[in-house]
């Protein structure tokens, strides 16, 4: 492999990465999996997570309590009532055992000759990934290890395998070893690594595996800048799923009901007067039995976002609270909007969405679930996910900005834009669904619709930058959304 030159890479836009992605880190030991995580989640401002160590802190546990570590149901019996704990901070994990500070105590000879054979166990396996899979629920993660992208997370956003020679993984560790004043000979440390190798990629269970999907990549002849630079654009550039983006469907005028009408010239006269700008499709145009998925910052987005789509009738999926004020609860049901529960799976309202794309109604939604700041779309919330997988629907992505700034007593500091993506067709979700979770695959194209809305966001702001409005709104935001990160990991 020629070596390259770390500033011979162009800059990164980390904002293009989803706020819910999962990045996936799998490698043997010493491939530089670690470093090039926490390298990754800062690039990317993810979470970073270190399996390994759930495996070492295990080992610790049986090492002090005597346990052998080819005991299985020893080791089990250790799992079941302990309390697990890593807890993200700068960069680091700090692992907890049963409330106790292990984070150094785990990363001894000790326990790297000893883990191997801890986690080759079937039910130390199932315990393990399953307390991972709960980490990375909500996404946000870079999660490294040696199953990640296998077993998992199989649909993670992007996966990652790392490989390294020998030789050069052998004088990484010595290097290691040697700054933490530890005195093991290379001899050694190569006889170690050759086994942990030879037990991580032997088991029967989850081994040491690439996945077919995943980008490998060979550091050894890498400096580490290279190595992140690398991975760090691998990720962008990794898709799991297979999809047609499509801008040339058919555009034939439907008849619309005259209380549409109506509506759309309030709407679209609303529009004109604060000054919308629609951007990529400006005939309106939809695919029959289509979602129609925007970000949301404002109680206005739904009328205009209705004022742009003057062919169709657009439904919506709208919050049951406003229902019951009036004068909106009739005028809601009077252009067919959908109530729904937000609290919980509203099952009621999912099934008349579905029923009602299946008769090849449009369909808005707002799959954030919420509202979010200007310039900060996401996380998207597995609806999308749920809608797609039972209807198939092509879906549209949009992407608004600046109606915040236009809400009543509020004042225009942002341009007020409706940006449209190109329709997403989603073939290959069948195919995905015969081997995968169905929450695994929602999570999938939640990430690929937050993925759409960042990059229409991009074109936004290539045109118009950022105004120092929408960023003191986004970093609210982001403080919100690291809240609500941190109580899922109980930090
Ligand atoms: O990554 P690290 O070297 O800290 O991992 C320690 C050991 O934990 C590995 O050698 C492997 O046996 C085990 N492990 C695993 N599956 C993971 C992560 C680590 O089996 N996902």
């Amino acid at each position: 492999m020629t070596a390259v030159q770390a500033d011979e890479f162009p800059p990164i836009d980390p904002s293009v990465m989803p706020l819910n992605a999962v990045i996936a880190i799998d490698g043997p030991a010493g491939s530089g999996k670690s470093t090039t995580a926490r390298a990754l989640a800062d690039i990317f401002d993810l979470l970073y997570i270190d399996s390994g160590a759930m495996y070492r802190a295990l080992t610790h546990a049986a090492l002090m309590a005597g346990i052998d570590p080819g005991d299985e149901d020893a080791l089990a019996g250790l799992l079941t009532p302990v309390n697990l704990v890593l807890k993200p901070a700068k960069g680091e994990v700090s692992v907890f055992w049963n409330g106790k500070d292990v984070s150094k105590a785990i990363r001894t000879p000790e326990v790297d000759a000893n883990v191997s054979l801890v986690s080759s166990h079937p039910s130390v396996r199932s315990n393990m990934v399953e307390r991972q899979k709960i980490m990375g629920r909500l996404g946000g993660v870079v999660m490294e290890g040696r199953d990640i992208g296998t077993v998992v997370f199989p649909l993670a956003t992007a996966k990652i395998f790392l490989s390294a020679s020998l030789d050069a993984r052998v004088e990484r560790r010595f290097r290691q070893y040697q700054h933490r004043g530890l005195d093991v000979s290379r001899e050694k440390l190569r006889q170690d690594l050759a086994e942990r190798d030879r037990q991580d990629s032997g088991r029967m269970t989850s081994p040491l595996a690439i996945s077919p999907d995943a980008m490998v990549i060979d550091s050894s002849d890498l400096s580490l800048e290279q190595q992140n630079q690398i991975c760090a654009r691998a990720c962008l550039v990794n898709p799991t799923l297979d999809l047609e983006l499509d801008t040339d469907f058919e555009t034939a005028f439907r008849e619309i009901p005259w209380h549409y009408r109506l509506a759309y010239a309030f709407f679209s006269a609303s529009a004109r007067f604060y000054g919308l700008r629609q951007v990529g499709n400006e005939g309106g145009a939809l695919p029959r039995g289509c979602i129609v998925a925007v970000n949301h910052v404002s109680n206005w987005d739904p009328p205009l976002i209705g004022s742009t789509f003057w062919r169709h009738p657009v439904h919506t999926l709208t919050k049951a609270e406003l229902f019951k004020i009036w004068p909106l609860g009739p005028l809601f049901r009077w252009i067919d909007s959908i109530p729904i529960q937000r609290s919980g799976y509203d099952a009621g309202a999912f099934d008349e969405a579905a029923a009602r794309l299946g008769d090849g109604a449009n369909l808005l939604i707002f799959p954030e679930g919420t509202r979010r700041a200007i310039g900060h779309p996401g996380p998207v919330r597995n609806g999308l996910g749920i809608l797609v997988q039972a209807t198939m629907a092509p879906t549209l992505p949009l992407f608004i900005r600046g109606s915040y700034g236009r809400q009543p007593g509020g004042s225009p500091k942002s341009p007020l834009e409706v940006h449209f993506g190109p329709v997403i067709r989603w073939h290959g979700v069948p195919d995905l669904l015969q081997d995968h979770d169905k929450k695994e695959v929602s999570l999938r194209i939640a990430g690929l619709c937050e993925a759409a809305f960042r990059e229409l966001q991009a074109r936004s702001f290539a045109v118009h930058p950022e105004t120092e409005y929408e960023k003191e709104l986004g970093a609210k935001q982001l403080k919100k959304f690291a809240r609500r990160q941190a109580q899922v990991f109980g930090g």
